[in-house]
């Protein structure tokens, strides 16, 4: 007769009831200690065996607690209800459960770069430092070192003899490190000019403000009015001081030559426009000064006009943290005019007063250290740069490298044009003599030899395009990576001809100048001679522009083959001519950035009230009488509603009307019925603004020196 196992459990108090029964109804009650056994019976023949128990007809049931017993009944485990000594088991890994199952496709974990995160190395070198300085700052061996020295063909006895500053650069660009000169402190420091740079948001007059200050300087007393456009200007005080100012408006030329090291500025210029108000780049603008730890000096600018609110300026900078003078700070406020040319007297003064508190100081004796400002290509004189000494004295004939370019200094002329032998600290001053085109930002070394001028601009050539490739690779994987984060940048591709190789490089580093945030100009092919039909396959298929300097017109095959293509073709033999062309053709390109503009302003002369509507109808509504008094309004734009001078509404336009007409846009001069969008607390004399989004296009900026770039 065969024996069943009978189990229950009480879920109040989680206990088990067990009991045999065999078929003819009878039950067996087993012990603790036998429970045990039964486990392994159970699972063997547990009847067989329970029917030789010879089970009485005694009924009862027996508990115990479902919780180890259970487990160990379920998992046929002796050993837990005492049967057996626990067997140690070999401690398998656990599985990670957020591996994919084999047959998933495996995608390798994205490695983490290490150079994205990590900055590149800058190691500080100066003039007699010794290979152990060098092993220790760049972390090479010194047989590295000395195994570079070989390649170079300079030899040094030991690791202890002093080596000169350009070895050291040489050195340090082999191991693929970036050098930061330092010099010697020694001579005496004497008072310097300072050096200025004009920075704002766009159209609230930069270059409007440094044409009327050049006019006031040295070069233009000099000239009758008439200035040589070098990238600097020195204005002289009547007490004989004087202040330099880089031709170079704008935040872009700033943080360029900032980020290669150039800190050339003292003092900052905030130009804010009187009838605009702190805007984007004014913000841009403090905060580049602030990083680069540069007093400013704001110069509220449009102060002619009648719009002009210069105390709303005041309050909206201190607002913006700016610890103006008038507020009990140190940030000195001039109300100006740059089109009437007034205040022009009391902004240069506070420069003066700002670089006297800041009491700049310089090395004049011994090898000068400079950096450049601006460089173009003269087609009589070649690559010009003009630089601004920073310390020591640069003098005509001595031997440079500028940034990858090197040469001899043939003349060094100042800012009227006339040649000097020599240029002191914050004196600009235009380097005739150069074998290439640097750029803005790059230092000027002086060097003993021409041998030793060549080997170091070929060490920094080397440097700069592993650099380059480097930096290629890694903006790959890294639009790979955050792609949808990329601004819109469209590309514009270029094909230069020129006639001769000097040319072509020159034509080549203007076009790149013309880079910016929203277009990227790529050339992708340059070549020496006229336009061929291989020019014209490529531009056709990357879309190309084909840019010719002084090369004869291409043959009418050629000029067919283009217009049936639709490939802009541009001829010039002035360089600047077709940067010009560029320009525009860049600007038109470019996708632009949206921007919210104040199209109109309006003043509120009376309010009027619907009342009495219908629930249905929805509440009462109040209504705007205003005279537009500049811009436009339109029905589209969001209103926003201005008491002296603060915020108080902003929304969107429910109603404008025109003589009880519905409108799309009405004119200044006009009055209008105008109804915002859950706004009922209108005010006469209140000022309401019509904000419309508009798409800004970048500009295409040039000097009257020739240089020209693109501001986004
Ligand atoms: P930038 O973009 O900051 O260099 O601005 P601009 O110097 O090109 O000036 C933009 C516009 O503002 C030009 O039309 C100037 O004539 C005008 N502007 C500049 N300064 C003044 C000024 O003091 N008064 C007036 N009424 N207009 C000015």
């Amino acid at each position: 007769m065969a024996w069943r196992m009978l189990r229950r459990k009480d879920f109040h108090t989680g206990l088990v009831n067990l009991a045999f029964r065999r078929d003819d109804g009878a039950k067996k009650h087993f012990s603790n200690e036998t429970i045990g056994k039964l486990a392994r019976f159970y699972r063997s023949d547990m009847a067989n065996h329970a029917a030789n128990c010879k089970p009485s007809n005694h009924f009862s049931i027996r508990n115990f607690h479902a919780g180890v017993y259970m487990l160990a009944w379920s998992q046929k485990r002796e050993d837990v209800v005492g049967l057996k000594a626990p067997k140690r088991e070999k401690r398998v890994k656990r599985e990670n459960r957020t591996q994919p199952p084999v047959e998933a496709p495996y995608i390798a974990p994205k490695p983490k770069t290490a150079s994205k995160s990590l900055p590149d190395k800058t190691v500080e070198i100066f003039d007699g430092m010794t290979l152990i300085d060098l092993s220790k700052r760049t972390g090479a061996y010194i047989s590295t070192l000395q195994g570079i020295l070989a390649d170079l063909g300079e030899k040094v006895e030991s690791e202890f003899d002093s080596i000169s500053i350009d070895l050291a650069e040489l050195i340090a660009m082999e191991l693929g490190v970036n050098t930061r000169r330092m010099h010697t402190g020694e001579g005496t420091n004497e008072p310097r000019p300072a050096v200025v740079t004009v920075m704002g948001h766009v159209d609230h007059g930069k270059t409007s403000l440094l044409d009327a200050l050049r006019q006031t300087s040295v070069a233009a007393k000099e000239a009758g009015g008439i200035t040589q456009h070098i990238g600097a200007f020195v204005v002289e005080m009547p007490s004989g001081a004087s202040i330099t100012f880089l031709d170079t408006p704008g935040h872009a030329a700033f943080s360029a030559m900032r980020a290669r090291g150039a800190a050339v500025t003292d003092i900052v210029v905030l130009v804010v426009a009187a009838d605009d108000g702190v805007m984007p780049q004014t913000l841009e603008a403090m905060s580049h000064a602030k990083a680069a730890n540069v007093p400013v000096v704001v110069a509220i600018n449009k102060c002619d006009k009648s719009g002009a609110d210069p105390e709303r300026v005041r309050i909206q900078l201190g607002s913006e943290g700016l610890l103006l003078e008038d507020m009990g700070g140190d940030v000195q406020v001039v109300e100006i005019s740059a089109v009437a040319k007034s205040g022009l007297d009391k902004l240069e003064e506070a420069l003066l007063l700002q670089a006297e508190m800041m009491d700049l100081k310089a090395r004049i004796d011994g090898p000068a250290q400079a950096f450049v400002v601006e460089a173009r290509v003269d087609r009589g004189r070649g690559p010009l740069a003009t630089a601004i000494v920073k310390s020591g004295t640069l003098v005509s004939g001595q031997h440079i490298v500028v940034g990858a370019e090197w040469g001899r200094i043939r003349s060094l002329r100042d800012t009227a044009g006339n040649t000097t032998e020599s240029a002191k600290p914050a004196m600009p001053v235009e380097i005739e003599g150069l074998r290439g085109l640097p750029m803005a930002g790059d230092d000027v070394v002086v060097v003993d030899s021409e041998e030793r001028a060549r080997m170091l601009s070929q060490g920094r050539k080397k440097k700069q395009e592993k650099d380059r490739l480097r930096k290629i690779d890694q903006g790959m994987k890294d639009e790979l990576e955050i792609k949808e984060d990329i601004p819109e940048r469209v590309e514009m591709p270029i094909i230069v001809k020129a006639d001769v190789q000097g040319s072509v490089q020159a034509v080549t580093d203007a076009l790149r100048s013309l880079n910016s945030a929203q277009v990227f100009v790529n050339v992708i092919h340059v070549g020496v001679g006229p336009i061929s039909e291989h020019d014209i396959d490529l531009a056709q298929a990357c879309g190309a522009y084909i840019v010719g300097f002084n090369i004869r017109s291409p043959p009418i095959a050629i000029t067919q083959a283009a217009a049936r293509g639709n490939i802009k073709v541009l001829l010039h033999k002035v360089i600047y001519h077709l940067l010009e062309e560029m320009g525009k053709a860049i600007v038109e390109k470019a996708p632009g950035t949206a921007e919210t503009q104040v199209s109109g302003e309006a003043e509120v002369l009376n309010i009027f009230e619907l009342k009495g509507r219908s629930k249905s109808k929805g509440p009462d509504i109040k209504i705007a009488g205003c005279r537009i008094t500049d811009g436009h309004f339109s029905k589209s734009g969001t209103m926003r509603l201005l008491r002296s001078g603060d915020v108080v509404f902003e929304g969107p336009c429910a109603s404008l009307k025109r003589e009880k007409q519905d409108a799309e846009t009405i004119e200044k001069g006009n009055d209008c019925g105008l109804v915002i969008q859950d706004c009922d607390d209108f005010q006469v004399g209140d000022i309401i603004q019509c904000l419309e989004q508009v798409i800004r296009k970048p500009k295409f900026i040039s000097t009257q020196s020739g240089s020209v770039r693109i501001e986004c």
